[in-house]
């Protein structure tokens, strides 16, 4: 099997794409192939943040590559925290801080509606891919139950689901529906074409 390079070290993203494409592919991570630094992100979008990142591999590292930025778009906020995604509540990236500020931001409004955004950018053979994948959903009044997920999923609610939030959805269900499922099969077809 062909070697590819994820360009993270996030256990989870690495978790929910070797169970998409793990018979396809050897997945390596930064750890795996000895990058330990943090790859800059300074880009003002999704797609151009998961370009540099996939970039920098490529030409650091000299490594075929894909890699991806996500963000959480809600719509009463204006589209944030979208490209801030992660550092939303401050530079520490808390996951529960984040939450929780989107939660407070959100108090005694109505439109919750929001939608998770990936971007993925897959160099192979010296040409760059981009592949996207959207998840249309709410924000939860509070943080839900369910141990399952990470980030942002104990707040939200995909359309496509059954009012649960993606914490409380098991592994497959929430690839059956996941903004980074819908972009990696998009990337899966991809590579099986080729
Ligand atoms: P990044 O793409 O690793 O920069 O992640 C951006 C932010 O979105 C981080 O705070 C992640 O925890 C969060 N995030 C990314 N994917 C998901 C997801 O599938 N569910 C919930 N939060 C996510």
């Amino acid at each position: 099997m062909p070697n590819l390079v994820f360009a993270t070290n996030n256990q989870n993203k690495i978790a929910e794409i070797k169970a998409q494409l793990g018979d396809q592919y050897v997945f390596l991570s930064l750890k795996d192939i000895g990058c330990h630094e943090d790859i800059p992100e300074t880009q003002p979008t999704l797609a151009g943040n998961a370009e540099q990142k996939a970039r920098y591999v490529k030409e650091k590292y000299g490594y075929d590559c894909f890699s991806e930025d996500t963000g959480l778009e809600v719509d009463a906020l204006g589209g944030a925290p979208g490209v801030i995604t992660a550092r939303y509540a401050g530079p520490e990236r808390s996951a529960a801080a984040n939450n929780n500020k989107i939660l407070t931001e959100l108090k005694g409004k109505t439109d919750r509606s929001a939608r998770f955004r990936t971007f993925l950018c897959l160099i192979l053979d010296g040409e760059e891919h981009l592949f996207e994948g959207r998840c249309e959903g709410q924000i939860s009044e509070a943080i839900s139950a369910g141990t399952d997920g990470f980030g942002y999923d104990p707040i939200f609610i995909p359309a496509d689901g059954d009012g649960r939030t993606f914490a409380e959805m098991t592994g497959p269900e929430k690839r059956s529906m996941s903004h980074r499922a819908r972009a990696m099969t998009k990337l899966q077809d991809f590579l099986r074409k080729k």
